[in-house]
């Protein structure tokens, strides 16, 4: 982007989905194929975090607004659902289609409004492209189930949708994370509701348009802007028959509590503390360039970023390399900016409690100013040694291009740190050694395992999501394991053969 002064809208092509009222932006609600106002005057800002400016806001949408969601997908249900799933599947081929030409605006859209990369931005877009593949693949996945079961008689298994899915949305993958959910559902017949994260809702307002272009019905797909009120009213909403969260865990948890407690299905995705175990053998360069920029990845604003590296034994030479590597990590080129300016002073906060309880910063990122962007919320790498697993960078979510070093003296108090953590997302080993990646990979508490790769991240078909306090609900959000939480089993037992008279299901 080559701005000459600081963004007041975002420079991208914007979808009709916006209302422009004295050179303010605020995004509308998209139901039932036309975009709609909220219902209520409350807005929060849309920041680009690059800058530290103001370009568009976010209503705060009420039940009343839900109902009409819930409505618009109800009336679009007994279609949609009764499609072939082939035919349904068509349209996530053309969306994807959609995907890859606009992938440099939807690029742009994300970096505006998020902050990352227009490199990071791009692989979200790919990703979303990935994961909209894999819809579009479900149609081979999902075929019933047929037996005959006894003479004459058989039973058959069919995948039917759970109705109408809600699926809220955290700020830091605006693209990524609603293609978690949108496709998968969608080809499997649900309706749908998403509500974005009011941070960042400008995304979402080009993946509706594209997924009408794409020829999807109206109501199939619906948005509904706000915050915390419009997520309790989808939670109590009885119309809506099933929740997926993506978020921190402390909200995870409400809205699984919530949700359920309301007797929908659920499956929330909560914060995380990601360890990496690092042992003497490991590949230096391989390591270091890889911890490097798993800690930096999305300036750290990653539920899989390095967060914790549990040092065995001597690996100063490698935390050396580390440590250069960080270095040539330069905000505003390769590290993007964090989301807000409450986000960067939380983390600097966190590196200053954690140096004066006694801990090491052998790289320092507080204080960074970027030229031409001396207002937006940038936080430069930053490494901490000899942290303490009872300090709370130590044990609590930084979210930020932080890594905290502890060490250890031998794999099992390595391991028996990273046990400790109450979350479970991602852990990963860096070591040459396969017996001990297998004996690590057994141990470690977390639903997804890294050996030497910083960003364990599983990629269809194979499902993402993580244990403990990162993850409320059965299953997980992604590849197959989506399957289950998107349909139920419809079972049918036929009898059609005379002979069928003579057996014990007559
Ligand atoms: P957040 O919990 O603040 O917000 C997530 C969603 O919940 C947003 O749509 C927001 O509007 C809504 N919300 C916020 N407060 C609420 C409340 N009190 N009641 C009901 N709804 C509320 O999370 P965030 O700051 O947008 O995202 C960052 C967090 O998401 C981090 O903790 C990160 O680890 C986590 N995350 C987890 C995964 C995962 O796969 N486990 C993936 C991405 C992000």
């Amino acid at each position: 982007m080559n701005l000459k002064s600081p963004p007041s809208a975002p420079s991208t092509r914007l979808s009709a989905g916006v209302r422009r009222t004295n050179g303010i932006l605020t995004v509308k609600n998209f139901i039932g194929g036309f975009w709609v106002d909220a219902d209520s005057p409350e807005t929060f800002p849309v920041m680009n975090p690059s800058f530290g400016t103001e370009i568009a806001r976010t209503p705060s949408s009420g039940r009343h607004v839900v109902e009409d969601a819930v409505n618009s997908a109800h009336k679009a249900f007994e279609a949609w659902s009764g499609t072939p799933v082939k035919e349904r599947a068509q349209v996530f081929f053309r969306y994807k289609a959609l995907l890859e030409r606009n992938l440099d605006e939807l690029s742009a859209l994300v970096h505006e409004e998020n902050g990352k990369t227009m490199e990071e931005a791009r692989a979200e877009i790919e990703k979303a492209i990935e994961l909209t593949e894999f819809a579009s693949s479900m149609p081979q996945l999902i075929p019933g189930e047929i037996l005959e079961v006894s003479r004459g008689v058989e039973c058959r298994i069919d995948r039917v949708p759970v109705g109408l899915v809600a699926s809220i949305t955290p700020f830091n993958f605006p693209s990524m994370v609603p293609h978690w959910t949108i496709p998968n559902a969608l080809v499997l017949g649900n309706t749908m509701i998403l509500k974005p994260s009011q941070v960042v809702p400008l995304s979402s307002l080009r993946i509706a348009e594209l997924l009408a272009e794409a020829g999807l019905p109206p109501g199939v797909f619906n948005i509904v802007h706000g915050a915390r009120e419009t997520v309790e009213a989808i939670c109590d909403h009885p119309g809506i028959d099933a929740v997926t969260f993506v978020g921190s865990t402390a909200v995870a948890k409400a809205v699984y509590v919530r949700a359920t407690g309301s007797l929908k299905r659920a499956l929330c995705l909560g914060g995380a503390k990601n360890h990496l175990i690092v042992m003497a053998d490991a590949h230096e360069e391989m390591s270091a360039t890889n911890i490097a920029a798993s800690m930096t990845g999305c300036a750290g604003q990653r539920c899989m970023a390095a967060s914790a590296l549990v040092a065995v034994g001597q690996v100063d030479h490698i935390i050396k390399r580390l440590c250069e590597a960080a270095r040539a990590i330069v905000p505003g080129t390769n590290l993007g900016a964090v989301i807000s300016r409450e986000a960067k002073e939380r983390i600097e906060r966190f590196i200053t409690e954690a140096e004066q309880a006694g801990a090491s910063v052998l790289v320092d990122g507080r204080g960074v100013v970027v030229p031409g962007k001396e207002n937006g919320f940038y936080v430069g790498p930053t490494i901490i040694d000899h942290v303490r697993p009872d300090m709370a960078i130590a044990k609590e979510e930084v979210f930020g291009p932080v890594l905290a070093i502890m060490r250890a003296k031998d794999i099992d108090q390595a391991l028996a740190i990273q046990r400790s953590s109450r979350y479970g997302n991602a852990a990963s080993v860096f070591t040459q050694d396969g017996g001990l990646a297998r004996y690590v990979a057994e141990r470690a508490s977390a639903g997804m395992i890294g050996v030497n790769i910083g960003v364990p991240v599983p990629r269809e078909p194979f499902s993402f999501g993580g244990w403990n306090e990162s993850k409320f609900g059965v299953g997980d959000i992604t590849g197959k394991s989506a399957i289950e939480f998107f349909t139920k089993l419809k079972k049918t037992t036929v009898k059609w053969n005379p002979e069928a008279r003579k057996n014990w299901m007559s």
